[in-house]
Order: structure tokens, then sequence, then C-alpha cells
């Protein structure tokens, strides 16, 4: 066995959602929504599968899904993309994100990630020869701390992966956070490996701006898009990486040796998504900002602090109040077992971790099913 995998548990989102299972709790856990998937892709998905698509579509990805990514990324950006020659199609963020890495590292570069980190990131970067380091967020501000980036940053370093808007945490880069990490970037010859699976769900008419819309930087940027999150369809998998043709070629040959395809019929359901008018945009966001209205405000009363979010659907709790003893881990798993709710420990997205004061609860649930957890929270202690 490899010693990179050798060295791996299973993840916090498949071990919290086993243990929700089994004790029937509510699970808030794994972050994946519940009676949001739009009937127009259920729709479209069907039709196609009657209509025979059963075959091996193209390896970049069907025609009509590239286009629709370009496409939405122009309405929603105003970014300019040649959808024949900078997007590919993967089987997920995931995959999208393993392509990449493989495609892009050598041996011993080096990958800056900021965590609290998704955890689909350190191992296949480890695993693809790289060395992974880490530039801590910390509560409450979660700010990017730019001196201990530039500390991070050595002749070996070759990327920086930037997640936003931020999981677990809910963060969304700012303008000049993005110049700041685009000057970087240009300075330092890196390249940016932009997770934006998050960037419709951005509520509060708060403003999205993606790294790959950073002046100067376009050919420096791999954008990567996933339709679970925009259509609320995780189980799907289906990905988009856009990028200047350059760099889209060597990870759409890694995507040829390990997916080569995505089931067709999904490409084009999820081409009819990003097709949707803006009203199925605003409806999402407008719904999940009720959402969040609705658990943030039930936690509060139930005694739990919580900081103000505006992205994702996620929302973080600080527990040091709460009898935690000092461990999130545990304290998530108590919550299961006693109340009868599942989070997941924001210390699981630290490499090494003293931050154990922090949980994550998941609000794209349906309003009876928050309300019932609410309810338990309430009884719990
Ligand atoms: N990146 C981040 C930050 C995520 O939260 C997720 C969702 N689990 C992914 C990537 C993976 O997305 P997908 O389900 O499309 O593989
Ligand atoms: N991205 C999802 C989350 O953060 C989980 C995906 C997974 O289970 N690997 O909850």
């Amino acid at each position: 066995i490899n010693p990179v995998f050798a060295g791996t548990g299973t993840s916090i989102f498949e071990s919290m959602s086993r243990l929700s299972a089994e004790t029937g709790a509510i699970n808030l856990g794994q972050g994946f929504p519940e009676g949001f998937e739009p009937e127009a892709l259920i729709e479209a998905a069907v039709r196609a599968l009657r209509d025979g698509l059963h075959q091996y579509p193209p390896m970049l990805g069907l025609p009509v899904l590239r286009k629709a990514v370009a496409d939405n990324a122009k309405r929603f950006l105003n970014l300019d993309i040649d959808w024949e020659r900078e997007v590919l199609v993967t089987s997920g963020a995931t995959e999208a994100l393993s392509d990449t890495f493989l495609a892009l590292l050598d041996q011993d570069d080096e990958v800056i990630v900021f965590e609290p980190v998704y955890d689909a990131y350190a191992t296949v970067i480890r695993r693809a020869g790289g060395v992974v380091v880490p530039v801590r967020l910390a509560p409450p501000e979660w700010e990017l701390p730019r001196d201990r980036l530039l500390d991070a940053i050595t002749p070996k370093t070759k990327l920086i992966v930037v997640n936003t808007p931020m999981n677990p945490i809910g963060k969304i880069f700012d303008p000049s956070e993005l110049a700041f990490l685009a000057e970087i970037a240009v300075r330092h010859d890196l390249i940016i490996v932009a997770d934006e699976v998050y960037e419709h769900l951005v509520f509060d008419s708060r403003p999205f701006h993606s790294l790959f819309a950073v002046e100067g930087i376009r050919d420096r940027v791999v954008r990567i898009g996933s339709a679970g999150k925009s259509f609320s369809v995780t189980g799907w998998k289906v990905g988009y990486v856009t990028a200047d043709a350059k760099l889209l070629q060597p990870i759409a040959r890694a995507h040829q040796y390990i997916t080569f395809t995505t089931p067709p019929a999904l490409q084009v359901a999820v081409a009819a998504g990003l097709n949707l008018p803006d009203s199925y945009f605003t409806g999402l966001r407008a719904a999940l900002a009720e959402r969040r209205d609705l658990l943030v405000g039930g936690l509060r009363q139930a005694g739990f602090q919580i900081a103000d979010v505006s992205a994702t659907y996620f929302a973080v709790a600080d527990i040091s109040d709460l009898d935690a003893g000092g461990d999130d881990l545990a304290f998530s798993r108590r919550l299961t077992l006693e109340a009868g709710v599942t989070p997941v420990p924001i210390s699981s997205f630290y490499g090494a971790c003293d931050i154990k004061s922090h949980v994550r609860f998941c609000f794209a649930k349906k309003a009876e099913t928050l309300l019932e957890a609410i309810d338990r929270l309430r009884h719990w202690r």
C-alpha cells in the first residue's frame, strides 16, 4: 500500500454520516441538500436516458455542457471563455481537483492550502509527489494572514489552492485579498487552483468574485465548479474545469486516464441547469438564505454561538461555552448520541490542530428538518 493512503483514515463526512444513520439522528454534518433539486434537471436527465444516451461521450465532455459552463460564467461573472479549448467536464469537482494535482505537480513541489481546508486536497497532493504547506486562518475573523502566506512561499512553491466561497467557514475572499493572491502568483510564477464550487451559493446581496476574473492572472488560474452544489445533486458527481488551454491540456490528459468520461445523460441535464433563467439562481439563494436564518436563529436560541454567514450552506458554531471539554470531535459525537443532531468538527479541516472549539452545521435542508433539529437541541442538556 502506498504510504500516503496507508496513513489516511475514513473521511469525517463519511464517519459522522454513518454514526448519524446508525443512531437515527438528524444529519446536519456532511454537506448535502435536502429537497432543493430542480425538477427541470431531473426531467432532462430522464429524457436523455430515454433518448438513448448510454455510451461514452467525448473525453472532454459533451459540447452542450462545455458551452453551458462558458455561457453561465459569462452571464454571472462576465468571463470570456472559449468552451472548445478551455472547458473540461469531470466526474465531480473531486475528480477535477485530483486531475489538476496529478497533472501539474512534480516531485517535491510545494502547494499552499488555507486551513480549515477541504479534505480532498492534501492526500492527492501528497500522492502526486507534492508537499502540502498549510497556512492557517483562525477564528473568529478567519482573515487571510498575508505575512504568514508570504513566509510560506519558497522557490519550490508551485500552486496555491483557494476555495472561495470557503468550506467550512463560508468566507468569501474579497477583491483586495484576491488582488494580493494575484500579485503573489505573478511575482513567484505560481498557479492558483480556484475551487469555486459554491459560486452560486452566496446571499445577502454579497458579490462573488472569481479568481479567473482577476486582472493579469487568467492564464494561471484553474477554476473548478460543481453541479452537485449549484443544482443540489451531490450524488450526480458532475464537475467542470475552466483554464487556459495550456493548463487545461495536461489536466485533460490526467482525466483521460482516471475516469475518461462522465455519464452523458447527467451532462445533458446539468447543461439544462446551467442554462436555467436567472430566477432559478436567485431563487436558490433566497431559499438558502431563508434556511440559514431559520437554523442560525434557532441554534442561537438554543444557546449556540454562531457567526454570521453569507455563503455556502454551512453555519459554524463556537462551542467553547457549551461544556465541550475542548474536543469538537467528541462534542459532535455526543450531540449525535444525546441530542440526535449531527454536526462535523472543524478540527478535521486542519492537518495538525489545536483549534477544537468549533463545529459545522449544514442548513440546506427542508424547513421541517431544521425545526425538528432545533427542537431537539433546545431540549438537550
Ligand atoms: N470542493 C469543496 C470545497 C467542496 O465542499 C466539495 C463538496 N463536497 C467539493 C470540492 C467536491 O465536489 P463534488 O461533489 O462535485 O466532487
Ligand atoms: N463537501 C461535503 C462537505 O463538506 C462532503 C463531501 C464528502 O462527503 N466527501 O460536507
